[in-house]
């Protein structure tokens, strides 16, 4: 991408023609310092739109169980000051000179990436979120996905260690990996669907789910409420599995079957009866109940756990040549794809908004797996 960048190429703009460019962005939003210490506002300056980038002034932003990871360095790889949020709504404010995609009062929305090598093979097929680059894909908070001291040369090719999310009153971001909010989807409703949305609705597609077949979702917090709702208007049967069963109201109410995990009758009586089964637990469990679930030739995919799970049992897999699979969040097409079917459709996460300055108590609600809407922050709440 550095050839456009090029002084020699970049068209010559006219204060006229490209109003209120600037080139600093006064910026507040609410990060966290140390992996112990709550998220509390911070003031910040960004860079404004280049070439081909866009200033949004962000609207709403969810919150993602993977934020809270990240701010209490669940994953040893936190970069501080954190500022998350990658479940972005907001208005396009100004485009740089080269930008042709949107334009200024555009609704758009960011999900978990900003930037990605372009030129690795899964790039180039379009899987921006399996970038193979010296960096992997740059996040829309926390930096590159793989930081120059874990990259091969102990390079940065992004030059930023670290990036501002969501939680923020502006954002700046390469056209590209900004989404059209279509007509007909409320925008605090369409900010999950940015990253729980197309979490789940990439296996769907991928695995080819379609009318008639019989789909398990493990889970029914944020991921697992999305991936019910969409694997119905696909044309699936679908079951959940919760362990919770003050949830049974609410799968009746998506008009799904439910069944409770530690009912040993009720998972004994679905052996070999799905075509594909999604777990969105987001913590290490045992899946081996589930395989069994799974008809021949057919799979279970894990989205929601980063980590190393209860060993599993490789007889049942082999036995009926079973596959166990993993995803990771969804590529741009996806994403777009997913807001639109939602409109389509007309589904949505069930959400609930908060003000920013009770981000640290929604946290601990999540945490506490209490749990199952999304929380999205009314980002006007920063200037209250
Ligand atoms: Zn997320
Ligand atoms: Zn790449």
């Amino acid at each position: 991408m550095n050839e456009i960048l090029e002084p020699a190429t970049r068209p010559e703009v006219s204060g006229e023609q490209q109003p209120a460019g600037q080139q600093t962005l006064k910026s507040v939003g609410y990060a966290a310092k140390h992996s112990f210490s709550n998220l509390k506002r911070f003031e910040f300056e960004r860079e404004g739109a280049k070439q081909n980038e866009i200033e949004i002034e962000v609207l709403f932003c969810g919150v993602c169980h993977s934020d809270i990871h990240q701010v209490k360095n669940e994953w040893s790889n936190t970069v501080y000051p954190c500022l998350p949020g990658h479940e972005i709504v907001g208005r396009v404010s100004h485009i740089g000179p080269s930008v042709t995609r949107h334009r200024v009062g555009d609704l758009v929305g960011v999900g978990c990436m900003i930037d990605s090598c372009g030129t690795c093979g899964p790039c180039r097929a379009g899987d921006q979120n399996y970038c193979e680059g010296p960096n992997s894909w740059l996040a829309t908070y926390n930096g590159p996905m793989v930081p120059a001291a874990k990259s091969p040369d102990q390079v940065n090719t992004y030059g930023r260690d670290n990036t501002y999310g969501g939680y923020s009153d502006t954002l700046v971001v390469n056209e590209n990996f900004a989404l059209k909010i279509p007509a007909g989807l409320r925008p605090d409703v369409a900010a999950p669907i940015l990253c729980a949305g197309v979490t789940t609705y990439s296996p769907l597609k991928h695995w080819k789910v379609k009318t008639g077949d019989t789909v398990g979702i493990i889970g029914f917090g944020g991921l697992g409420d999305m991936a019910a709702k969409l694997a119905k208007a696909m044309g699936a049967q679908v079951t959940l599995f919760t362990h919770t069963q003050d949830k049974f109201p609410e799968a009746e109410r998506l008009g799904v079957s439910v069944v409770y995990e530690k009912d040993k009758e009720a998972m004994q009586g679905l052996k070999s009866t799905f075509d594909f089964i999604l777990s969105t637990v987001p913590q290490k469990h045992d899946i081996n109940p589930y395989i069994q679930m799974l008809k021949r030739d057919c799979t279970l995919c894990v989205l929601g756990a980063l980590e190393p799970l209860e060993p599993v049992d490789n007889s049942q897999v082999a036995f009926h040549r079973k596959n166990v699979a993993g995803s990771l969040i969804g590529n741009l097409a996806d994403t777009q794809e997913v807001l639109d079917f939602c409109a389509k459709h007309d589904i949505g996460p069930d959400i609930q908004i908060i003000d920013i300055d009770d981000i640290n108590d929604a946290y601990d609600r999540v945490e506490k797996g209490e749990v199952r809407f999304r929380y999205v922050i009314d980002m006007a709440s920063l200037d209250a």
